[in-house]
């Protein structure tokens, strides 16, 4: 029996490294971090595993490695690690080229896909992994900007606008800000799920609806601040 395909969702820095130890402890036993495979892992150089970057968009001719390397029969106790990194970049050609070896990988043979938004993976895709949200657990430098909209209760209104003075979100640092936002609030209901808590529930959809549909509505050039004053209104209600 394959393992399932795994797909990790959160920002790329912590995917990768989520990565790296995830593939020090599949390789080496102990996942010392100092021995010579932990170090080839970590500086992505291990023999037994592939890293795949986009350009700008994944093309089939980039996937191919991945072709190449499965035509070969792995040994019974062997490995090999495919991490698809940006796999929200796979265009629909490329994943669907991706759909059987990704459900059916010869044996040996693992795929990670990792991505900063789940929604922009496509769902024959999604439903052949098993897929984990992974929430930033070190502080960012925004948290004091990005807290007006993790807390469960509305915060101060003169506060935010000056922290969104202090901020200066662009529009690009605006997407990302959403993205993980919409995955704390997706988090924090799968937790409110798992211990009841039916207002933190109602109060989470709520959120991750009205995130959702401010992808709709992204900042234009020179609008992020009016676009994260709407937002911090409608958080409010
Ligand atoms: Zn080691």
């Amino acid at each position: 029996m394959n393992m399932p395909a795994h797909l990790w969702i959160g920002s790329p820095a912590d995917l990768t490294q989520k990565t790296i130890t995830f593939l020090q402890n599949e390789l080496c036993k102990s996942a010392c971090k100092s021995c010579t495979i932990c170090i080839h892992v970590a500086q992505q150089q291990h023999h037994s595993v592939t890293w795949l970057t986009p350009e700008k968009q994944y093309t089939l001719d980039a996937l191919s490695v991945i072709f190449n390397t499965i035509s070969f029969q792995l040994d019974v106790d062997q490995k090999h690690f495919f991490v698809i990194q940006h796999a929200d970049f796979l265009t629909p050609v490329c994943a669907n080229a991706l759909l059987k070896p990704i459900e059916e990988p010869p044996a040996g043979y693992q795929f990670i896909l990792l991505a900063q938004r789940k929604e922009r993976i496509l769902p024959t895709i999604r439903s052949r992994c098993s897929i984990q949200h992974y929430i930033s657990t070190e502080e960012s430098e925004y948290d004091y900007f990005l807290c007006h909209f993790t807390k469960p209760q509305p915060t101060d209104a003169q506060q935010f606008l000056s922290d969104l003075e202090k901020a200066k979100p662009s529009e690009r640092t605006s997407i990302e800000w959403l993205d993980s936002l919409l995955t704390f609030w997706i988090y924090t209901y799968k937790k409110a799920c798992t211990t009841n808590n039916v207002s933190l529930q109602e109060k989470s959809i709520r959120r991750v609806a009205l995130l959702k549909s401010s992808y709709q509505t992204l900042p234009m050039p020179g609008s992020a601040k009016l676009f994260w004053k709407n937002l911090f209104l409608q958080f409010k209600k």
